[in-house]
């Protein structure tokens, strides 16, 4: 088994942590909610050296997929993710990327849908996809069981959980997402999340600090 690197980007008004994860061993990999700023993000797959296979999208939130359709055209990679529920989003990304001033926003439909229980890989890292509505209906997490990672998009926080006071959110569920899905992964768990001012540019935090200490979850 390969070792996973992942590289933050910081992209958009909102310091959205757009992800490179790549096999250190055969550098293949996956870019992670390009929501915009795609000349910095394909300069930082340039400087890593990475073959970039995929576009995974953790929800559909203008910040998170704003870029995507024109990365896939310039990459020829498909897109795989969020959960269907976040079409709405999707189908509207040019007009709120206007409205919250992100540049060459574009529309964007995935090549794949992703649900609970669905697998998504690049070479030999292997994710297993957690569908975790409440942020929006359509958010998934994806889980590298085998080194004990996780990316969790807007769902949970350093301290802190998803906003819930937007369209398609809904506190009382995604704290359920949060409590079954994302808390039995396991306390040794560490996890990559969307906001760099809410979790810094690595790992966030761990299941466990969270389980034990963010005021959301007791
Ligand atoms: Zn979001
Ligand atoms: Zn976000």
């Amino acid at each position: 088994m390969s070792q996973a690197r992942a590289l933050i980007i910081p992209v958009t008004p909102f310091q959205q942590n757009c992800t490179l994860l790549w096999s250190e061993a055969s550098k293949r990999g996956a870019i992670i909610d390009p929501g915009g700023d795609l000349a910095k993000i394909e300069r930082a797959i340039d400087e890593a050296g990475v073959t970039v296979e995929k576009i995974w999208l953790t929800h559909g939130h203008v910040d998170h997929a704003s870029g995507a359709a024109e990365l896939k055209e310039r990459l020829r990679v498909p897109i795989e993710g969020p959960h269907r529920a976040d079409l709405f989003l999707l189908e509207r990304l040019a007009d709120s990327g206007r409205a919250f001033g992100i540049a060459g926003a574009r529309n964007v439909v995935p090549d794949r849908w992703l649900d609970e229980g669905d697998q998504i890989g690049v070479d030999d890292l292997a994710f297993d996809v957690l569908h975790c509505p409440g942020h929006s209906p359509g958010s998934v997490a994806f889980f590298n069981a085998p080194q004990r990672f996780a990316i969790v998009g807007d769902v949970l926080f350093r301290g802190s959980v998803g906003r819930s006071d937007i369209p398609g959110g809904n506190h009382q569920v995604l704290i359920g997402s949060i409590k079954e899905k994302l808390l039995p992964l396991g306390d040794d768990v560490s996890f990559l999340c969307g906001h760099s001012f809410l979790c810094g540019h690595g790992p966030a935090s761990t299941i466990g600090t969270e389980r034990a200490t963010n005021p959301f979850l007791q």
